[in-house]
């Protein structure tokens, strides 16, 4: 969209009130709202904010930050008064000297979106965001009570989450999303909602955008959706795998028909490069402390860094579809991810690969669950990192992943991450009273 495109369609459609959002290092969305006669104003780029009341963005005595929307994430709120209409736009955030802000994680997705433009690949990204829907208490804070005690595929007619993801999908759709499927999970009370890929910067943005739609319209419905990884101990967790593939020339760029599972060299180079980095890249496909409680064990979240044409239980699978379908399925991310990080990491190691040649390892065919750590060990096969702490200690060490967050981005994120371990670990927990405080 154009300018006096923007202008003429917010007009046309009786908005009166704009949101200019973006997202901070640790995935949070922010916005700064404006009324439809600062929006010609702020379309030239021309709205300044204070990037020091920003997590990660930048200090006081340099705190003049600029806003640039992209005008082709320019939507309406489907869900607002029909009279004083609301839209967003997502912005990128500029210096004043007119340079782009390279701590802001959409400015460090795009930048390695550039850098395999320049190769000749367009990355393209179809994420499965699974969320919980719970009660809400008579005090207004929400429970971990669920309405349902249905499963996987559960068909629940009277269910208040069942009519809750119904209306979270027509939002949706009235907002431009193409919806593939939406369905129980397998946990009470979990959902999942797919829609139809994109490339990788449109796939975060669409990210964002459906995490605070799922949030609003459950809302809406007197429940709140939580998209924490673990939230209830003892049954699965909520994962965003994140189904990715490249095309060149505009075709799939994984896809070989005539090689071993008809998969290209490219593919298994790039899965090669998801590989190597599989467990610095934790600390931003899985930045949580509660993100390690979902990858355990026996709830079909991975645990073992392995790949394979057929089996779930690796970290990553390759789904049945090929020609333009063919993919890779990373199966770690969860949604407590900062989407334009975690996709900015897949990217860069998946494009290591390729660039460095790396050769993938032996595909396991069977549950590596049921391996015994012998033939775990005698295959090489490695495990994600349990903490969050051992994760950030992987961040550090990759030079890769650095590079991808870029001088500013990295000391803030593993600055804020470190805290956020540390305030964990001195708290003292539950668990350990019940443990210790009678038994020592
Ligand atoms: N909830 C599972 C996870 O944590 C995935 C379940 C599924 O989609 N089959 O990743
Ligand atoms: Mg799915
Ligand atoms: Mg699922
Ligand atoms: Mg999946």
């Amino acid at each position: 969209m154009t300018k006096q495109e923007v202008l003429q369609e917010a007009k046309e459609l009786g908005v009166e009130f704009i949101h200019l959002q973006f997202t901070d290092l640790v995935g949070v969305m922010k916005n700064l709202s404006i009324t439809i006669e600062q929006l010609e104003k702020a379309l030239d780029g021309e709205l300044m904010f204070d990037g020091s009341s920003i997590d990660g963005f930048v200090r006081i005595e340099e705190s003049d930050m600029y806003l640039r929307p992209d005008l082709n994430t320019f939507v309406v709120f489907p869900w607002k008064p029909q009279v004083g209409k609301e839209a967003r736009l997502i912005c990128d955030i500029y210096n004043p000297d007119g340079t782009a802000f390279e701590g802001s994680p959409r400015q460090i997705l795009k930048k390695i979106v550039k850098e395999a433009e320049d190769m000749g690949y367009t990355m393209f990204v179809g994420p499965e965001c699974e969320f919980f829907l719970f009660e809400i208490g008579e005090d207004g804070a929400p429970t971990l009570k669920t309405h349902d005690n249905a499963g996987y595929f559960d068909l629940a007619p009277v269910d208040l989450g069942e009519s809750a993801r119904r209306d979270m999908v027509i939002t949706l759709k009235e907002m431009g999303f193409e919806i593939e499927a939406s369905h129980h999970e397998v946990a009470p009370g979990q959902h999942e909602i797919d829609f139809k890929y994109a490339d990788a910067l449109k796939a975060a943005d669409d990210i964002m955008t459906f995490k605070m739609v799922v949030r609003t319209i459950a809302q809406r419905h007197g429940l709140h959706a939580t998209f924490m990884p673990k939230p209830i101990f003892g049954i699965n967790g909520s994962g965003m795998h994140i189904n990715q593939s490249l095309f060149k020339d505009g075709e799939n760029a994984f896809y070989d028909k005539n090689a071993k599972y008809q998969l290209s060299e490219t593919a298994i180079q790039y899965t090669a490069g998801l590989i190597k980095h599989a467990r610095s890249m934790a600390a931003l496909t899985n930045p949580t402390v509660n993100s390690y409680k979902r990858l355990v064990p026996g709830y079909e979240a991975p645990v073992y860094i392995a790949w394979s044409p057929k089996n779930r239980s690796p970290l990553i699978r390759i789904p049945a579809k090929r020609g333009a379908s063919t993919r890779v399925e990373m199966r770690n991310p969860d949604p407590s991810a900062n989407p334009y990080l975690a996709l900015a990491a897949n990217l860069a190691a998946g494009l290591d690969g390729i660039k460095n040649n790396l050769q993938a390892p032996e595909p396991v065919f069977s549950n590596v669950y049921e391996m015994t750590a012998d033939e775990k060990y005698d295959k090489d096969i490695e495990s994600l990192p349990g903490t969050l702490i051992e994760a950030i200690e992987e961040l550090k060490k990759d030079e890769l992943m650095m590079k991808v967050l870029g001088d500013h981005a990295k000391v803030k994120y593993v600055g804020a991450k470190l805290r956020e371990w540390n305030e964990y670990s001195t708290k003292v927990s539950q668990w350990e009273l019940d443990q210790y405080l009678t038994s020592i």
